[in-house]
């Protein structure tokens, strides 16, 4: 990458950051006004916005955590310090964070990840990519769902699968698209940012991922890391 390939892709980047922040700060605005302008007189009419303005200022608090992490990863692109770590680690972290959701969907989360698999990568950037994984599969499984997160026959190989949504063959190039949501209307805590994270990580590491899925039957994420010679 030159120079100006690198000004113009951050030029592009701050002009996508700006445009997702816009939104959420244009509803805030918006119902603030209407509040001042006679809303807040009626009681039920207020509640109801100011639990709009507060689902908008959780996207943005959403939205600017997965900036950083975005960041971050940028960061520390020249100095990857991998280990080995072993699956049920990074795996346990991603649990703590989605447990709470997944209980209060009814989704059964499975572990099957043989003891002492392990995977060479760095440390933080794996929690990232399970919590990223895991976050979705929660996000997009209806109430009374699965999930199983499994470690493949071939080394610093597992995958995520889950009984959810689906998404649809043409969609799964885009997905890993910064900012991308094949549904944003029916998700609005989403940011589109998790995938376009975990394929940075992935392409950081000379890892790959596959896709297969099937609409309203669910999705299966596998990932390959490279073992080192
Ligand atoms: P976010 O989850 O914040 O929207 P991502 O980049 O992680 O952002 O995902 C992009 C889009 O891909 C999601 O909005 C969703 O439409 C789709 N997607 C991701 N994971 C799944 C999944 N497990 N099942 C169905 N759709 C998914």
């Amino acid at each position: 990458m030159n120079n100006s390939d690198e000004t113009n892709s951050s030029s592009n980047w701050i002009a996508e950051v700006s445009h997702e922040l816009r939104l959420p700060i244009a509803n805030i605005k918006l119902l603030i006004e209407t509040l001042l302008d006679g809303a807040m007189d009626d009681n039920e009419a207020c509640k109801r916005m100011l639990k709009r303005a507060y689902q908008e200022v959780d996207r943005l608090n959403i939205l600017v955590s997965n900036l950083l992490s975005h960041e971050k990863v940028a960061e520390e692109r020249s100095e990857l310090n991998r280990k080995w770590i072993l699956l049920k680690e990074p795996t346990q972290y991603a649990l703590d964070s989605v447990s709470q959701l997944a209980k209060s969907k009814n989704i059964d989360i499975v572990v099957d990840i043989k003891n002492g698999c392990s995977i060479y990568a760095n440390p933080e950037q794996l929690d990232q990519i399970l919590l990223n994984l895991l976050e979705n599969a929660v996000k997009f499984t209806d109430k009374g769902g699965r999930i199983v997160i499994k470690s493949e026959d071939a080394p610093g190989k597992f995958s995520v699968v889950d009984t959810g949504i689906g998404i649809a063959p043409e969609e799964i190039p885009k997905i890993f698209q910064r900012f991308y949501r094949i549904n944003p209307e029916q998700h609005k805590g989403s940011t589109g940012l998790g995938l376009s994270i975990v394929k940075h990580i992935l392409d950081l590491h000379e890892a790959t991922i596959q896709i297969t899925s099937e609409q309203n039957k669910g999705s299966t994420f596998s990932l390959q890391f490279p073992n080192p010679n």
